[in-house]
C-alpha cells in the first residue's frame, strides 16, 4: 500500500460527500472527509494530503478563504502547496478566476462526473499504482 494517495474532502453535504467519496474510494485514494472550511484548514496542518477537493460554498469558512489559509500556512511553515481543486455547484463565467485567484489549482463543477474527476486529479497527483487491490 505504499502507493496509496490521501486526498481530502472538504464538502458540508452530505449526499455529495457521499457522492465525491466514492468516486474517489473507486479511484483508488484514500479519502478524508471533513465538513468545513476550518477543519480543511487544520486537516491540512496535521497531514500531507496529494489533494484537497474543496467545496467553495461552506458555512463555516468558504473554500476560498481556507485556501487561502492553507496558502498562508504552506508559506510560514516552508512546505509545498497541496494542490487544491475548487468544488462549486455553480458554473458561473469568472468561477475559475475567482478560484485561481484564491490560490486554488483547478475547479470542477457539481455534480462531478468520475472521469472529469480522474483527469483534474490525474493532472495534479500520480495515479495510484493499483486501483483495484
Ligand atoms: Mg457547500
Amino acid at each position: 500500500m505504499a502507493n496509496v494517495h490521501r486526498v481530502l474532502l472538504a464538502e458540508d453535504n452530505k449526499i455529495n460527500q457521499v457522492v465525491a467519496a466514492g468516486a474517489l474510494k473507486k479511484l483508488g485514494y484514500v479519502v478524508d472527509i471533513v465538513d468545513g472550511g476550518g477543519d480543511a484548514v487544520a486537516a491540512c496542518l496535521h497531514t500531507r494530503f496529494d489533494a484537497v477537493l474543496m467545496d467553495v460554498m461552506m458555512p463555516d469558512m468558504d473554500g476560498y478563504e481556507a485556501t487561502s489559509k492553507i496558502r498562508e500556512n504552506e508559506a510560514a511553515l516552508g512546505t509545498s502547496p497541496v494542490p487544491v481543486i475548487g468544488l462549486s455547484a455553480r458554473a458561473m463565467a469568472g468561477d475559475r478566476e475567482i478560484a485561481l485567484a484564491a490560490g486554488m489549482d483547478d475547479y470542477l463543477t457539481k455534480p462531478l462526473r468520475i472521469n472529469e474527476l480522474e483527469q483534474t486529479l490525474g493532472r495534479w497527483i500520480q495515479q495510484p499504482a493499483d486501483a483495484t487491490s
